[in-house]
C-alpha cells in the first residue's frame, strides 16, 4: 500500500509531461508487469485520426520481441491500421485480445479529456489481468489524466486551449538543433490580419470564437499540440522541428490556405500573415522570435495573407543583415 502511495506521490510531483509519461509507464511495469506498455497519443489532422507512440517500454525478459514497424518520435499513422486501438478509441472502453504470439494477451485502456479519447494505454503481457489489476490500471490512468488537467490548467490559455506565452521559454529550450542537409527547427510567427476589424464590427464574443476556431485549424494543420501556443492576442506561435526552409514554408502556407477557405460563421473570410525563421545554435527564444517578427512585418506591409522567411528575406536583400544571436528584443 505505502509502495502505491509512494508511487502516486512520485507521478504528481512531475511537472515535464514526458518525463511524467515514462514515469506513469514505469509504474505499471512495477505494479502489474508487461512484456510491452505503449502510450499513443490521438491527434486528428487534415480530418484523419492519426496515432504517435508517445512512449514505450519492452521488458527485457521478453528478448525485445516487440515489432518495430511503428517507432517512437513523431511519425502518426492512420488509427485504422491499429485495429485494436481504433475499437478502443471509437468505443471508450477498455479491451483485450489474444495478440497470437505465443498466447500472449493484447489490452487497450483509454484515456479521456472529459470529451473524447486523447491516449491509449496498450499493455502485452503473458497472462490475463485480474479484475483487481485493470481497477489499478483504471485508477492509475485517471490520476494521471488528473494531473495532466492540472498541468494544462496553468500551462494553457483558457480560451483557446493552446500553451500559453509562458510555457514558450521551456518548450524553446526543448526544441532539437540542427538535423543535417540544412533542416533545423523553425519558429513561426502568426498574426491574424485586421482582427479588429472583427471586433469592431460584431463584437468581442465573434472575435472570440475566431481565436477559438483559428486554435482548431492550428492543430488541425500541426500535429505537435504542445509546440503551438497562442502568445498574445490574435498572435500565435508554431514550432516545427528538423524542417528545411521549403518544408516549412509548404506546412505554414498550407495553413495559410486553409485559414484563407474556412467559413467562420457570421464574420466572413479571415486571413492571416506569417513570418518565420530557421532557429540556429545559440538562438534564444526571444532572438528567434525577432527574426520572424520582422519577417512578419514585411508579410503585413506586403499585403498580409502570406508567408515570408527571414532568410529569404536577408538573401533577397530585403531586410537588413540579422537580428545576432543572443541580441534579445525587448518583447519578453
Ligand atoms: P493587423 O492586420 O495589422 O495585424 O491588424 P489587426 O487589427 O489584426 O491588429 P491590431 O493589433 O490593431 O488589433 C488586434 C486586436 O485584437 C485588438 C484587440 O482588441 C484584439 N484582441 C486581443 N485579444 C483579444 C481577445 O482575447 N478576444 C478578442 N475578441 N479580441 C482580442
Ligand atoms: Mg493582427
Ligand atoms: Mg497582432
Amino acid at each position: 500500500m505505502g509502495h502505491i502511495i509512494d508511487t502516486v506521490a512520485n507521478l504528481t510531483d512531475l511537472r515535464d509531461r514526458n518525463a511524467l509519461i515514462d514515469t506513469l509507464l514505469s509504474v505499471f511495469q512495477g505494479l502489474i508487469g508487461a512484456s510491452r506498455l505503449t502510450l499513443w497519443s490521438v491527434v486528428r489532422h487534415n480530418g484523419a485520426l492519426l496515432v504517435r507512440r508517445r512512449a514505450e517500454f519492452v521488458s527485457l525478459h521478453t528478448g525485445g520481441a516487440e515489432d518495430d514497424a511503428l517507432p517512437l518520435g513523431n511519425r502518426l499513422f492512420p488509427l485504422e491500421m491499429c485495429a485494436h486501438l481504433h475499437d478502443c478509441f471509437h468505443s471508450s472502453e477498455p479491451l483485450s485480445r489474444p495478440t497470437g504470439a505465443g498466447g500472449a494477451i493484447c489490452y487497450v485502456f483509454p484515456v479521456t479529456d472529459g470529451h473524447e479519447v486523447i491516449d491509449l494505454l496498450e499493455i502485452v503481457r503473458s497472462a490475463a489481468l485480474s479484475p483487481e489489476q485493470e481497477r489499478m490500471v483504471t485508477g492509475m490512468l485517471r490520476i494521471y489524466r488528473n494531473h495532466l488537467g492540472i498541468l494544462d490548467y496553468g500551462d494553457c490559455d483558457e480560451l483557446t486551449g493552446l500553451r500559453n506565452r509562458r510555457t514558450f521559454h521551456d518548450s524553446f529550450a526543448r526544441l532539437g538543433s540542427y538535423g543535417g542537409s540544412a533542416r533545423y527547427p523553425c519558429l513561426a510567427v502568426v498574426d491574424i490580419d485586421h482582427f479588429k476589424r472583427v471586433n469592431d464590427s460584431f463584437g468581442h464574443p465573434f472575435g472570440d470564437e475566431v481565436l477559438v476556431l483559428f486554435a482548431g485549424l492550428l492543430r488541425e494543420s500541426f500535429t505537435d499540440h504542445e509546440r503551438l501556443f497562442r502568445f498574445g492576442g490574435e498572435e500565435f506561435l508554431i514550432m516545427l522541428e528538423n524542417v528545411t526552409v521549403q518544408e516549412a514554408f509548404e506546412a505554414l502556407d498550407s495553413f495559410r490556405e486553409q485559414v484563407e477557405a474556412f467559413p467562420f460563421p457570421q464574420v466572413g473570410p479571415i486571413t492571416a500573415s506569417i513570418g518565420y525563421t530557421q532557429v540556429i545554435p545559440g538562438d534564444s527564444g526571444a532572438s528567434a522570435f525577432g527574426r520572424a517578427d520582422a519577417a512578419l512585418y514585411v508579410a503585413k506591409q506586403s499585403g498580409r495573407n502570406q508567408v515570408r522567411s527571414h532568410e529569404i528575406l536577408v538573401a533577397d536583400g530585403l531586410i537588413q543583415g540579422k537580428i545576432a544571436v543572443g541580441q534579445d528584443v525587448e518583447l519578453f
